[in-house]
């Protein structure tokens, strides 16, 4: 199966258009950054891709599904925008609490003629606190055939138990920051092997397998949003919530191996490492905290 439509020089794109392809995108994703233009013609391509009934090309924009989906009317795919509580005086729009059990109600609705329900919240950086907690409880126990996909201006605004429920998708503003040749597989070889390393007997693995990233920071980059698509697979195996999504080797192996505090925290050092990659913290150093946190984390192990 073919990707089209993403701009795979790219990295974020080429990292979506890799996971659509062999059927494994997400059933919780987070696309932050970019503009909201940028996000929701991703999100477009995304959604009309997942519904695709053609087994070559996704999305093809030919069979019924896509030309609903990229016409904007396929009855299985709800884009939300923020919008003003009727209830208080507020003149902002937002995502309140009773909008997203809206939200929830209608994707609890079995899909109508797709496999898959699509829900997708515009500009969710309005949700408050009390919005996110709301929306958490959708996150851990979702019907089978939802997905759900957060655009946002940022990821900062979210709580970490919302974060380690979702794949996080980072659209750099930096045009000469995105450019990666880096194919997915390089990049899932090496989160699988950084990834098993932190269950290794012995440390120095984790130095081992993280040595692939010296002088190689393009591949890092790559690497990091699949690690954290491991240690969340890992948690979801853990809560029993993978939810029809296929388990992997390694998410299975960590899911024994360590308890859902140190799974939460690897997802924490991986969004560490990523924040300091992207104000260009020094590559080596940030190598050696990547070893040094997830040494921390393995000797947590159960
Ligand atoms: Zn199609």
């Amino acid at each position: 199966m073919k990707a089209t439509g993403f701009d795979k020089s790219n990295h974020t794109h080429a990292l979506i258009a890799g996971a659509l392809e062999v059927g494994r995108f997400p059933h919780a994703a987070l696309i932050e950054g970019g503009t909201p233009d940028e996000r929701r013609s991703l999100a477009a391509k995304i959604t009309a891709a997942l519904l695709c009934q053609n087994d070559e090309i996704i999305p093809c924009g030919e069979c019924h599904s896509c030309i609903k989906a990229l016409g904007g009317f396929h009855p299985d795919i709800l884009f939300y925008e923020p919008k003003r509580n009727p209830k208080t005086a507020s003149k902002t729009a937002n995502y309140y609490v009773d909008y997203i059990r809206e939200i929830r109600d209608s994707s609890f609705i079995i899909p109508m003629e797709a496999d898959t329900k699509i829900a997708v919240l515009c500009e969710a950086q309005l949700m408050n606190e009390q919005a996110q907690n709301a929306f958490l409880k959708i996150l851990e126990e979702p019907p089978e055939f939802a997905v759900f996909i957060l655009l946002s201006s940022t990821k900062s605004v979210f709580l970490s138990t919302i974060l380690s429920r979702v794949t996080v998708y980072t659209l750099s503003s930096d045009a000469a920051e995105t450019d990666s040749d880096i194919p997915y597989e390089n990049a899932l070889a090496a989160a699988q092997s950084v990834a098993r390393a932190v269950v290794a007997d012995n440390h120095f693995e984790i130095v081992r397998a993280a040595g692939v990233f010296d002088k190689n920071q393009e591949l890092l980059k790559a690497s990091l949003p699949l690690m954290s698509e491991i240690f969340v697979k890992a948690l979801k195996i853990k809560y029993s919530a993978l939810n029809g999504e296929a388990g992997d080797e390694v998410s299975e192996l960590l899911s024994r191996r360590l308890s859902r505090r140190t799974l939460l925290k690897l997802t924490d050092y991986v969004n560490l490492i990523s924040d300091s990659l992207s104000i260009n913290a020094n590559p080596n150093l940030t190598i050696t905290r990547l070893c040094t946190l997830f040494k921390n984390a393995s000797n947590e192990q159960e």
